[in-house]
């Protein structure tokens, strides 16, 4: 198995990328958003769980988000590799990821960080917030998904560069040339 994690602030291009990702190499895409909003939309207890937390722009607590990925995982019994997007955002979940895929006999091959600055995140949002009417787009909300990841989620990043797993890949710019560079980190493996 080959696992991958996209890695990258709100607004990053880590859903646009994984798109690209999953019709390139065959992978299993796995957004801990896109099954949270999954979860509110088809209001499962889950759902009523986390809704007004990630209205609110937070972090879901650890361990809700840790077993809903694991059971996404285990669905997934013929995968080749997974894409994770969107997790881990906290040490915890990373911790918590590697001990999990070490128990299958696998683990994290290497971790693509998208790199965008804070006034272009605002910007995009703002964009996708017209098109999608994600309530968690709204720019106070916005602001404070953005804190969340500079306090809790930005040091996900020292723990894998520990590991030699850190990729940085510049994510301003053409989606290709982006989508390029990725590849490049793929490929290698
Ligand atoms: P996203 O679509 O990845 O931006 O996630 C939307 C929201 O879902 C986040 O702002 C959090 O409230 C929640 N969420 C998604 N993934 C995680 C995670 N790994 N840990 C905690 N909360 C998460």
């Amino acid at each position: 198995m080959l696992n991958f994690v996209l890695f990258g602030p709100p607004g990053a291009g880590k859903g646009t990328q994984s798109q690209k990702l999953i019709d390139r190499y065959q992978l299993i895409h796995i957004s801990t958003g896109d099954l949270f909003r999954a979860h509110i939309s088809n209001q499962t207890s889950l759902g009523k769980q986390v809704s007004a937390l990630i209205a609110d722009g937070q972090l879901v607590p650890d361990e809700i988000t840790i077993a809903m990925l694991e059971e996404e995982v285990e669905k997934n019994p013929e995968a080749k590799g997974f894409i994770f997007d969107g997790f881990p955002r906290t040490v915890a979940q990373a911790a918590a990821l590697d001990a999990f895929l070490k128990g299958k006999g696998t683990s994290i091959a290497a971790v693509i960080a998208l790199d965008v600055d804070q006034d272009e995140l605002t910007k995009r949002i703002a964009e996708r917030h017209k098109q999608t009417n994600r309530v968690d787009d709204q720019a106070d909300k916005l602001q404070k998904r953005i804190d969340e990841y500079f306090t809790k989620t930005i040091h996900v990043l020292p723990y894998y560069e520990d590991q030699n797993k850190l990729n940085k890949v510049n994510g301003i710019g053409n989606i290709d040339t982006i989508f390029a560079e990725l590849c490049q980190v793929v490929d290698k493996f």
